[in-house]
């Protein structure tokens, strides 16, 4: 049994397709492969189905969104229990009620055909969220979590049934877990519809004794994973590990374990694409006559020196001090933007010194004050002259 294609591809779509486009491409495409206008085409048949699983996924925004983040596990009735509901919306195309013909085809609710029950199955994925802290997304850590996954039961080997027995073959659908039935369709010919079969529940076996250690071959078992989160990684991405999810039925391999990662905030960093920002309070003094600061850096502090007449929210860079650049080599850079803190609450004296300070500066010493002043006078002239 082929793999299942990707039902975006089924339906010539890529994975942001709008629900507009999503209807017109069903629509054109199952007019195309309808098997009453295609009876010398046994192909067209199961190209019929296939557009329509695709379509009923996709256009239930609830199903698609299942698909979108797991895939075929995610919708896969043979993973939840459960055909798929009928429910096709009628509409008419030149005359022809394709609501009906789709009654006609799927029993309207019988469930589709699917696949055969006893080809191995991808188990589904798990989804689980990690929190780190920022230098920890920063430096890369290992992080052992805790996780509940389906495995394959070791007393039956998976099957289901008790140790020492064999589950038999149904003998109403010998194994296939669908029985075909002969229906007269809309158009007047014969047509056959498969319906999952009633005595095994389309699963193709029969569990005379079933084993007293699980459920249909497989237990959840407590498991600890181990992450290795690799430095640089962001907010809000997803690590796969593969091979770590739920284990695959019928010989199938195992799903993966998706790890989605939280950074915390940190205090002191914040993170812009792959440099480090960080804003860093200095005193009035400390501007005017320039300092060697301490900065903070994920490395760990260095000694910065600002010049004189530094002024507020100048940014200075701190090259490949920044994060590392997964699966790329180098460094983003860190960025250090200095701001002035005024003091408040200064008593008499304080108050004092800085008037008698302020007092021996003149125009020489600023570079904006003087220009600023000469707009002014400008700005006030025209709004006199203009419009007063
Ligand atoms: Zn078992
Ligand atoms: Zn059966």
């Amino acid at each position: 049994m082929a793999e299942k294609r990707d039902y975006y591809e089924v339906l010539g779509l890529q994975k942001g397709a709008s629900e507009d486009e999503i209807k017109k491409a069903y629509r054109k495409l199952a007019k195309q492969y309808h098997p009453d206008l295609n009876p010398d085409d046994p192909k067209a048949e199961e190209k019929f189905k296939e557009i329509n699983e695709a379509n009923d996924v996709l256009s239930d925004p609830e199903k698609r969104a299942k698909y979108d983040q797991f895939g075929h596990a995610g919708v896969d009735p043979s993973y939840g229990g459960g055909g798929y509901g009928g429910g096709f919306g009628g509409f008419s195309a030149e005359g022809m009620d394709f609501g009906d013909i789709f009654e006609t085809f799927f029993g309207g609710g019988g469930g589709t055909q699917r696949s055969n029950p006893n080809a191995p199955r991808r188990g589904s994925d798990i989804a689980v969220s990690l929190d780190i802290s920022f230098m920890e997304a920063c430096k890369g850590i290992s992080h052992e979590i805790e996780i509940t996954r389906a495995e394959t039961c070791q007393s039956c080997h998976g099957s289901g049934a008790k140790a020492g027995t064999s589950p038999k073959t149904c003998p109403e659908c010998n194994g296939s877990g669908q029985v075909r039935v002969q229906q007269r369709g809309l158009l007047g010919m014969m047509v056959t519809t498969t319906r999952t079969c009633t005595k095994c529940g389309g699963r193709g076996k029969i569990i005379e004794t079933p084993c007293p250690d699980c459920n249909s071959g497989r237990v959840q078992k407590r498991k600890k994973v181990v992450v290795n989160v690799p430095a640089g990684i962001d907010n809000g991405q997803t690590l796969s590990i593969r091979g770590e999810g739920n284990c695959g039925i019928n010989g199938g391999p195992n799903g993966d374990l998706n790890v989605r990662i939280t950074v915390r905030k940190d205090p002191l960093f914040e993170r812009k694409g792959f440099d480090v920002w960080c804003e860093i309070p200095i005193t009035y003094t400390q501007a005017v006559l320039g300092d060697e600061l301490t900065v903070p850096t994920i490395d760990g502090n260095v000694k910065y020196s600002i010049p004189e007449g530094t002024q507020p929210g100048t940014v200075f860079r701190l090259r490949g001090k920044g994060i590392q650049k997964l699966q790329r080599d180098g460094r983003g850079d860190q960025m250090v933007r200095v701001i002035i803190e005024v003091p408040k609450r200064l008593n008499k004296k304080q108050k004092e010194a800085l008037q008698a300070f302020e007092k021996e500066l003149d125009n020489s010493n600023y570079e904006k004050r003087s220009g600023f002043f000469d707009k002014l006078k400008q700005f006030g002239e025209d709004i006199k002259k203009n419009f007063q």
